[in-house]
This record gives structure tokens, sequence and C-alpha cells, in this order.
């Protein structure tokens, strides 16, 4: 297998490991040692590669919805159920199964573009399981099925006929019945929901009232027998829950969540500007991961993000250390938590040796290793191998 040398300005990855100037023996996509120069000096027949600026491992966007990657004029913030019905829905109607493909491309250049080569991705149907199976994204497509009413069998019927390799994302407590959770934790599938993301979620649940209610009324599918108890969403969830899963969101849960999160092993993906644009506040993330929660990053749909040119995590990385997070603790939920997440290697996100998960390069000659996440603008490129 082909070897390189490569020195490099600037080696740092999220677990806070940085080494400058720095050289990396690499074979094929395994590091075989990393350290100074003078650490792993000259090898035979080697010549050496220089780069210029910061490397990095790639970046992991936990929770997002390729299959909605379309070109749309800049969304204004909103709140959650009129953007479901004036923006995605029109988006999700009468679209063919070549837009589908061609959106799940997009997602996947546009998350290449911005450092991401592993997603978390909800699909919305088979032939987007297929276009991102197919795309060159590392990571899992989670095929998210809708359970209220007479939808319910069919999702339970789906489940039986997922694609290998395939996972599977309940949407929502409010929308996918509690059979229809019983039956994706018994499936031995990686799992994914949306878990209290809206105080509509939680009114919902609790009361069988509220937007959520009247607008499931509305478009036809409302069912007041879902099967839940009349308890807050992230009860309802852990109570059928046999196994670790990931939770999108969780902006909506009480001190005594935060255990409970833990004891069921639930990864939290937050998504800090999506969170934005729906205008919640004082995400509990920082509180999660003190109390040992693994919490990652995600993106949530290009729907909703002021960012068309790309769908990365290191968007959300800048936005959470302007408003004061440590560098160090969002690279690490932008890498290693999201592997952890996604039920993915972690070791193949960091920089030690064994297989590596795709190296990004930043050029800026100005900021440099921590620094040109947190005070620079650039964009990263693939180191290629
Ligand atoms: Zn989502």
């Amino acid at each position: 297998m082909r070897r390189i040398l490569l020195h490099i300005d600037c080696l740092v990855d999220g677990t806070g490991f940085m080494e400058s100037p720095a050289a990396l023996l690499m074979e094929g996509d395994s590091v075989v040692q990393v350290g100074s120069p003078q650490s792993i000096g000259p090898i035979d027949e080697l010549q050496i590669t220089q780069i210029h600026g910061t490397v990095m491992p790639s970046f992991v966007n936990a929770h997002t919805h390729l299959d909605i990657t379309v070109e749309t004029s800049l969304p204004q913030p909103m709140e959650f159920v009129p953007w479901v019905k004036e923006v995605v829905a029109p988006v999700r109607r009468n679209q063919t199964a070549d837009e589908i493909k061609a959106a799940v491309q997009r997602g996947a250049q546009l998350s290449k573009e911005g450092g991401c080569f592993t997603v978390g991705d909800i699909a919305g149907s088979l032939d987007a399981v297929r276009a991102f199976q197919e795309s060159e994204l590392f990571g899992i497509s989670f095929l998210e099925l809708i359970g209220t009413g007479t939808r319910n069998a069919n999702g339970l019927q789906l489940l039986d006929e997922l694609p290998v390799g395939c996972g599977v994302q309940p949407h929502a407590p409010y929308s996918c019945s509690k059979q229809l959770y019983e039956a994706s934790f018994s499936s031995g599938r990686p799992i994914a929901t949306h878990l209290a993301e809206t105080l509509d979620e939680i009114e919902c649940l609790e009361q069988r009232t509220g937007s959520i209610v009247e607008f499931a009324k509305t478009i036809g599918v409302w069912d007041g027998e879902i099967g839940h108890d009349r308890i807050h969403p992230v009860d309802a969830i852990c109570d059928v829950a046999t196994r670790p899963f990931l939770a999108a969101h969780c902006h909506y849960i009480e001190d005594r969540h935060v255990e409970r999160l833990h004891d069921c092993g639930v990864s939290v993906v937050y998504c800090p500007r999506a969170s934005a644009f729906f205008g919640h506040k004082q995400h509990p993330w920082e509180r999660l991961l003190e109390h040992g929660v693994n919490v990652a990053l995600g993106t949530d749909s290009i729907l909703c993000l002021d960012t068309s040119d790309r769908l990365t995590v290191l968007d959300d990385m800048r936005y959470l250390i302007q408003k004061g997070a440590s560098t160090k603790t969002v690279l690490r939920m932008g890498t290693i938590n999201g592997a952890i997440a996604l039920g993915l290697d972690p070791s193949h996100y960091q920089l030690t040796k064994g297989k590596i998960a795709g190296l990004i390069q930043f050029s800026d000659p100005v900021h440099r290793g921590f620094d040109s996440i947190s005070n620079s603008h650039e964009l990263p490129t693939p180191v290629t191998l």
C-alpha cells in the first residue's frame, strides 16, 4: 500500500491534541506514525510532502436531511409548524425519484465542501437511502418512518423491508406510535428520532392539544391513540428504549431528564443554527456534557440555514464559539462525539495510529491550529492521500 510522509505546519484533533510543526506517516487511509518531524525522522525512499497550514480529521454531521437539499430563497427565521407547512411540504410534494437523488447528491457535495465526510442522514424515502449509500459519504442513512393511524401498519411493514446497513428513524413521538418505536428497537438497527424539539411537542404528548394536533387534523393524519402515555416525550421514548439511540434536539427537557438520557445511553444531537432559526434558546448541551451524556453536532436540513453553498457543522462550531464555547469542546462534538452517536469507531476521527475517515486542511497562514476554526472564515479542503 502507498506510503506518504507529510510535514505539516500544524496538526490538531478533537481530543485537544496539537503538534506544530508536525509529521504524519500514512499508509493508504491509515496513520502509521504521528509526531514532530524530528520524532519520525526521514523514511527511506519516501519524499516529504509539505503542507502549509493546519490539518485535522474530517467532521461528522450527526443529523441532517440531505433529500431536501434544494435551491430555495433564504428562509427567514420562523416557528416550526409554519415552517413544515410553508417551506418543507412544498419541496416534498410531488418530489420525483430523480429529484430526490439529485438533492441527496447535492447535499453530499455541500457536506464535503464543508469538511463533513461523515453524515447521519435522515432519509424520507428508500430512494434517498439508496442515493446516500451510493454517495462517497461515510455514515448512516436512517429511513424516516411515520406511524400514526393508518400509516402505522405501513411503518411496521417498511421496517421489515429495509436495505442492509440502513438505520431507522421513527420521526417523533407525536407522529409515531408506541408500537412503532417498540418495533424499531426490536429491529436491531441503529435508531434515531427527533425528541423534545418544541414546546408544542410536549403539549401534544402530555395533553393531546396544541398546534401539532391542529396541523395533523387539517391534513387528516391525527391519531389520538398513538399509544404513548400522557407523559413528557423523553419519558415516553426512554420507557420503550431497550438500547442506546440518537435523539436530535432535546431542547425542552426537565432537570431529571439529564440523568435519564445518560442512563439510557442516548446521544443527543444539538443543531445550534437550526435551533436559533426556530427561536429556541438555552439548549442544555453543556449540562448534558457535564453529566456524561454524549452530545454531537448536526446541521439539520439546509432549509433552515443561512449557508446555501455548504452544509457543515463547522459553521455550527463557529456559531457556538462566538457565543463563548470552547473551541476544543466543539471540535470534539463535531468529530469524535458525532462518530460515537452514529455507532462508528471514534478512533477514526482522531490522530492516533490506525484508520482515519479522511483528513482536511486549512491553508490560512495567519490563523493556525485551533484558530483555523475559531478565528477564520475559511472552508477546508480535503487532503489527498
Ligand atoms: Zn431533523
